[in-house]
């Protein structure tokens, strides 16, 4: 939108401001996509950094001051906080306001949350698919969303006009916009962020217990591939505990097939079975290109970092 446009919302509420609370303040502000932006925050320091840094037009630690008024009202916190946060602004919400939020795990926060949404407040859960491995206020950007999925699950019954509207607004934060069941959600990023996330949690640490290689010789041979897990697995660790305890069923049904695969992967090595290993390889290396293809990653050898400056 231009900045003569109307704004889509005229009071945005923030509760939680790290990577992704700010870097929707960081592009609705560019944008003029709201007409206020309120901030709230757990902490006080997060509190005062979000104001230094001029994310917003309000700031309190009180959640349920920041949502007064507010006609779009957006949890910004880790999943397991989700319930907590909804019961402490469900007094002080507007009959008419949407509250969504940006959890990496769907259903579950719709159990959390739902319970304590007013009569006549509108619930639409969302998940923007972008991020990278910081946290906090500073590591926001306003063109993280850009090109990216948002996957909004709105539950059975929600006012389609609400889902309207923040379809709207997420498509002015630069998202594609999907709209999915919560459970096919977690389904879905279960394989494709869940497990990956896992994974190389898992890889790094068991990098960590080598004693036949020094940890010395796994940081400087990291090139390998290594470096590559040990970006991933510098993730939140509060997030990311979160996912797992709260998306547990679907990562565990996909990590069941995950361990099946790897079983027939060990089994093609012992017994030499070049043949599977290149097919598999094959069949992977397409799927690379066509990620690459639909524009959600660079075709750059070691996407696009160049040589590394020491
Ligand atoms: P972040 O940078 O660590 O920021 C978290 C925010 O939540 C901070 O404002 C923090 O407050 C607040 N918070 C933490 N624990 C809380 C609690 N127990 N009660 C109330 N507030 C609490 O996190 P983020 O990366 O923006 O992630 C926020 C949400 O986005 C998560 O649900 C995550 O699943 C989802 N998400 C993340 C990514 C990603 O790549 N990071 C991508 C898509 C979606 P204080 O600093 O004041 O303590």
């Amino acid at each position: 939108m231009t900045a003569s446009d109307k704004p889509l919302f005229g009071k945005l509420a923030l509760i939680g401001i790290g990577l992704i609370g700010g870097s929707i303040a960081r592009r609705a502000r560019r944008d003029g996509l709201v007409g206020h932006i309120a901030i709230s925050t757990r902490r006080a320091e997060t509190l005062e950094r979000a104001r230094e840094l001029d994310l917003g037009d309000s700031y309190c630690l009180d959640p349920a001051q920041a949502v007064k008024d507010a006609d779009l009202v957006i949890l910004c916190v880790p999943v397991g906080a989700s319930g907590a946060v909804t019961e402490a602004i469900a007094g002080a919400l507007k009959p008419g306001a949407i509250v969504s939020d940006v959890g990496s795990v769907k259903g579950d926060v719709v159990k959390q949350m739902q319970p304590f949404i007013p009569q006549g407040v509108h619930f639409v859960p969302a998940h923007p698919v972008a991020g990278t491995e910081q946290s906090g206020p500073d590591s926001g950007f306003a063109d993280l969303f850009d090109e990216r999925w948002c996957i909004v699950t709105p539950p059975e019954g929600t006012d389609a006009a609400a889902v309207d509207r923040l379809v709207g607004f997420w498509t002015a934060l630069g998202s594609n916009v999907e709209v999915m069941e919560p459970e096919r959600h977690d389904l879905v990023l279960a394989i494709t962020s869940h497990i990956p996330h896992l994974i190389a949690y898992n890889i790094v640490g068991t990098a960590a217990h080598l004693e036949k290689v020094t940890a010395s010789e796994v940081i400087k041979f990291s090139a390998g591939g290594f470096r590559d897990f040990t970006r991933i697995a510098a993730s939140d660790p509060t997030m990311w505990r979160d996912v797992f305890l709260h998306n547990k069923d679907a990562v565990l049904e996909m990590l069941g097939r995950f361990i099946e695969d790897l079983f027939a992967l060990q089994r093609s090595i012992r017994f030499g079975e070049g043949d599977k290993l290149y097919d598999l390889f094959t069949r992977t290396r397409a799927i690379r290109r066509s990620i690459v293809d639909v524009g959600q990653d660079t075709s750059a050898p070691d996407f696009g970092r160049g040589p590394t400056k020491r």
